[in-house]
């Protein structure tokens, strides 16, 4: 078997840190793993516990999960793009925070969606972005800022390549400027997957593969192009098996970490009651190279 550097999104409790992050990742088979250190959906934080840290460090070293490897994932409600200066500056303060958090977990690498200029237009949005990540990036850190290449859902930006490299190109000091390509939000935002070695191509020419530092793997409810952002199960959706094993075991991508942020599965189709991570068996597939028919029946089988 190929090594894979796979994991999916994890989730990070206040009781059990980051030791209960690593736990979660280990069960579904992963060698790395993305957290927030919170909740998603807000910005409430609390402090590291650096005994837990040091226990997951020791969790992670026996279980050969490197830290260089690992993720962190900004909440989504962070909008450098605005141009409401109260929720600007709360961006910028909150992700000089969190880049402290990340330093004090020893990882080294912030997943950040670039921003929505919500109505004020595009080049003001991505003016106001460059703007904010010019005083995030002011300081000596080892943290990467990894803007993720976007949907185009609402008035998302870093919809496009061009959008992401002039982000980079207008940041004064962008050493630790990277990128995370998801390919639910690039197939969503026009770019077809059938041949990702294009993709990559144009990714270099534009922005450079040294860059790229972090995959999302998600299929798409989609088709191309839909601008929605809405991931489905691996293989079972507009982009499918074959063409996102082409990304994950691509020679040029070898070394980035790929992370699943693939929906859980509810106990009944449509139902909202329970829902079981799918990682354990997408993660089976990727490194087997062979398309469970049975995926969603083998998670509900597990779970109950
Ligand atoms: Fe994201
Ligand atoms: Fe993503
Ligand atoms: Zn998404």
């Amino acid at each position: 078997m190929e090594d894979v550097i796979i994991g999916s999104h994890v989730s990070y409790k206040k009781d059990s840190g980051l030791v209960g992050s690593v736990r979660e990742a280990l069960s579904y088979g992963s060698n790395t793993f993305m957290l927030y250190t919170g909740a998603p959906q807000n910005t409430i934080r609390g402090s590291i516990d650096g005994k837990l840290v040091e226990e997951a460090y020791k969790l992670m070293g026996e279980n050969n999960i490197n830290p260089k490897n690992v993720v962190v994932h900004a909440p989504y409600i962070v909008n450098l793009a605005s141009s409401d200066a109260e929720k600007f500056n709360f961006a910028v303060s909150f992700l000089k925070q969190e880049i402290k958090r990340t330093e004090e977990m020893g990882f080294d690498k912030i997943v950040l969606h670039p921003g929505s200029h919500v109505g004020a237009g595009e080049e003001i949005g991505l003016k106001n972005i460059i703007d904010g990540l010019n005083q995030v990036l002011k300081n000596d850190t080892s943290v990467d800022i990894c803007l993720e290449t976007m949907a185009g859902k609402g008035s998302e930006l870093g919809k496009t390549f061009d959008e992401i490299k002039q982000i980079i190109e207008g940041v004064d000091d962008n050493t630790h400027l990277k990128v995370c390509l998801d390919t639910c939000h690039i197939n969503d935002a026009g770019y077809d997957l059938s041949d990702f070695d294009l993709i990559l191509d144009e990714f270099d020419k534009k922005i450079g593969l040294s860059r790229l530092a972090v995959l999302h793997i998600n299929d798409s409810k989609n088709e191309k192009g839909a601008h929605k952002d809405r991931h489905e199960n691996f293989g079972l959706g507009t982009i499918g098996f074959k063409k996102l094993l082409d990304v994950i075991y691509n020679p040029k991508l070898k070394d980035v970490p790929k992370i699943l942020e693939t929906p859980y599965v509810s106990e009944v189709d449509g139902s909202k009651d329970r829902s079981f991570p799918p990682y354990k068996y997408e993660i089976e597939m990727i490194k087997s190279k062979n398309f469970n028919d049975n995926l969603l029946e083998d998670i509900r089988k597990n779970y109950k």
